[in-house]
């Protein structure tokens, strides 16, 4: 069928509310939706009959507030229309104090001590901005409203909430710049987002043999093998038949979803992919990214795969990201991190550039505690991946028209002309940018790439929420100081374009550090950050700490975005999901190691001892030097597995477990050099040859 018949059939979008709703209801709604006003309560028994009705003609039997917990997954508790009508049938109802509002209970959720058990009671609430959506399986229907999740008093419980609070405080200060710099327009500023998603897939039928893979979502054990990526032959590679198929039908169910899927591509690794939709309003992009993320898992179940989203499935090659594409929309609806064609745009563009380095190089700190995960772990600073150290890449071209604010030149690439008088800032016409040229840089965890900032360090497996409520919250401070400073200038009688010209000439000077074009995955750029005075906070514990510094409050604070209580909780619970994640993979190994990994082990020793004492009693005339090294090598290897084992079983006692990360270094060296000598009919875990090869023919 025609993609554009049924791109969004399943979403409750601007044209379904049209068709479905009285003209002054609608009205009301699209102004909430557009003007992010709040909802007119008195619309919502209409809106929830009408919702009702499409979803119904939809195959619905229920409906649920789906909302994110700081899990990184999303949560759903279905509640079907049924009403009893006291004559034993049912009628079906939907009313609009139930659209806006629910009670899932939903007290198992982490909130880091947010609730005590006597107001445990979780409520979520509908956002009227994301638009509701079918879920669908072969088997029936669920209306799904996008939903915030929130305590008794209204702590966030969730990544949605302080997502929306940032996007107000980033609003209302573009909208403050607006002014200042002339611009209007009646649209509602914002900021714009397109989230490249980094996937695997792996046979399920392999899966099934390791439970690894199926409780920590990558391998615990595996050797490399001999081919992997070293080639680069799978990158942008032919895309082979078996997952051709399977990735129609991720586009096709995408697009009834109104998710606008875009590129798909063979990614670095063999079985690594990658999917990006066109950008949108922040707030969209990331739930539809959430949403993304579940068909991309459900069709892979459809077509025998398992979609891996863990930072890194396999050891030894790459792992998965995702490429958070961030820039800012004004009141006249145009991308405000595009150099423009006159004066008064190239202003804007490079005002907008030094907030984003005053911002980034003042909460670099807080932007990495946002990409902290035990998954990621493994990838950032990986040589694959964006070090932990955050510096921003801004292309040669934009670097030299930035650093001339500092040398007090005259702009680098400036084009003299008449309009330069009125506007000192002293860019007539920005040189082009080239995109291409912009982009080159795939080391950098924050990268100008022409239009957009792109901030590379974010993981697969992570919800892209937290990442922007930094980044909208960061922007916004650094915009609002900045408005402050030309609003008071003009008062006190100062020019606006000499006020500019050394705000911003102080902000490079003051932020420059932040600046760096070269090779992130160098040692060199290690020492140099730490001459600069960069933070690089290496793992997660450390990183995390940065998000309830006084600094990181006073700034959440000020914008409304989190409080004090709201960070530590989110602290606690990130660090909680951190051990929790460690400690799961440790009794994983453990276990694996003892159960499987241990007999196939012991069986060969046994073999091979047998085989040497009978070839002796046989009497034959050869050294059999080789073999007994062999013997000694294994069962040297079978020690240190008993030992490494026994070691991780004794550290998982202990309340908490730092040893944790180390050991099970050690332990998989042992598996994975048994791997390289155990008869591939002996060894029980499917190898990552077999996994990592996708084959049309199975
Ligand atoms: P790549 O980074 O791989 O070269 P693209 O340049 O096509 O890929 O863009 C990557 C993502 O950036 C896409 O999701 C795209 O829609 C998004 N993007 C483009 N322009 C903007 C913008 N103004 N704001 C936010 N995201 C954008
Ligand atoms: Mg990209």
């Amino acid at each position: 069928m025609d993609i554009g018949n049924y791109y969004g059939e399943n979403v409750f979008n601007i044209k379904t509310m049209r068709d479905y709703l009285s003209e002054k209801t609608y009205i009301s709604l699209h102004e909430t939706i557009s003007k992010r006003k709040t909802l007119d309560p008195d619309i919502a028994d209409e809106i929830a009959e009408a919702m009702k009705t499409w979803a119904l003609e939809k195959g619905a039997s229920h409906y649920t507030h789906w909302f994110q917990p700081l899990t990184d997954a999303t949560a759903e508790k279905h509640d079907s229309f049924i009403t009893p009508d006291g004559e034993g049938g049912v009628k079906l109802e939907f009313s609009g104090k139930e659209l806006i509002k629910g009670e899932p209970d939903a007290s198992s959720f982490p909130s880091g001590g947010l609730r005590a058990t006597f107001e445990a009671r979780g409520y979520t609430g509908w956002d009227p901005t994301s638009p509701a959506f079918i879920m669908e399986t072969e088997n029936g229907a669920t209306l799904c409203i996008p939903s915030v999740f929130c305590g008794y008093h209204g702590e966030a419980l969730d990544k949605k909430t302080p997502l929306l609070r940032s996007i107000d405080a980033l609003a209302n200060q573009i909208e403050r710049m607006a002014g200042l710099f002339g611009i209007t327009g009646d649209k509602q500023a914002s900021a714009t987002l397109g989230i490249e998603q980094e996937y695997f897939l792996v046979d399920k039928k392999f899966c099934k043999d390791r439970s690894d893979l199926l409780q920590t979502g990558r391998t615990l054990f595996g050797r490399i093998p001999a081919k992997h990526q070293q080639l680069d032959d799978h990158y942008f590679g032919k895309i082979k038949t078996r997952v051709m198929v399977f990735m129609q039908d991720v586009d096709r169910e995408l697009w009834r979803l109104g998710i606008p899927a875009k590129t798909r591509h063979n990614e670095v690794c063999p079985s690594q992919f990658e999917l990006a939709p066109v950008f949108e309003e922040i707030n969209l992009a990331v739930d539809h990214n959430m949403m993304t993320m579940d068909v991309l898992q459900r069709t892979a179940e459809q077509h025998g795969f398992v979609c891996l989203f863990h930072e890194k499935p396999f050891a030894g090659v790459n792992g998965s990201g995702k490429h958070n594409n961030w820039s800012i929309s004004g009141p006249d609806g145009k991308n405000w991190l595009s150099p423009g064609e006159n004066p008064g745009d190239n202003a804007k563009f490079l005002t907008v550039i030094c907030a984003l380095i005053l911002a980034v190089d003042r909460h670099a700190d807080i932007l990495r505690a946002t990409v902290a995960t035990a998954g990621n772990d493994h990838r950032l600073g990986a040589n694959e991946a964006p070090p932990a150290i955050i510096s921003i890449f801004l292309g040669d071209e934009l670097s030299k028209i930035i650093e001339s604010f500092d040398s007090g030149k005259e702009n680098a690439g400036m084009k003299s002309s008449s309009v330069c008088e009125t506007l000192k800032i002293g860019v007539s016409s920005l040189p082009e940018l080239p995109r291409d040229a912009t982009d080159r840089n795939r080391t950098s965890p924050f990268a100008f790439t022409g239009n957009k900032f792109e901030f590379r360090a974010v993981g697969s497996n992570q919800s892209c929420a937290g990442a922007n409520v930094v980044l909208n919250t960061i922007v916004a401070e650094s915009l609002d100081e900045i408005c402050t400073i030309l609003e008071d200038g003009v008062a006190a009688g100062g020019d606006f374009n000499d006020i500019l010209q050394g705000l911003l000439t102080k902000i490079v000077r003051e932020h420059k550090r932040i600046l760096f074009n070269g090779d992130n995955y160098t040692d060199e750029w290690v020492e140099e950050a730490a001459r600069r005075g960069l933070p690089n906070l290496k793992k997660t514990p450390e990183a995390l700490t940065s998000i309830i510094s006084d600094k990181a409050v006073a700034l959440f604070e000020k914008y409304n975005v989190l409080s004090r209580r709201e960070l530590e909780s989110r602290y606690a619970v990130y660090n909680d999901i951190y051990e929790g994640t460690l400690r799961i993979e440790a009794a994983c190994a453990a276990h694996m190691a003892r159960t499987l990994i241990f007999p196939a082990a012991i069986e060969y020793r046994g073999n091979l001892a047998d085989e040497i004492v009978s070839m002796e009693s046989a009497g034959i005339d050869v050294e059999l030097s080789e073999s007994r090294t062999l013997l000694t090598k294994v069962s040297a290897r079978v020690e240190e597995l008993l030992l490494h084992t026994r070691m991780i079983e004794s550290e998982l006692e202990k309340d908490d477990a730092p040893g944790i990360p180390a050991l099970m270094e050690k332990l998989r060296q042992s598996v994975d050099s048994l791997e390289g000598f155990i008869p591939a009919d002996m060894w029980v875990l499917p190898s990552y040859a077999e996994m990592m090869f996708i084959f049309d023919s199975e």
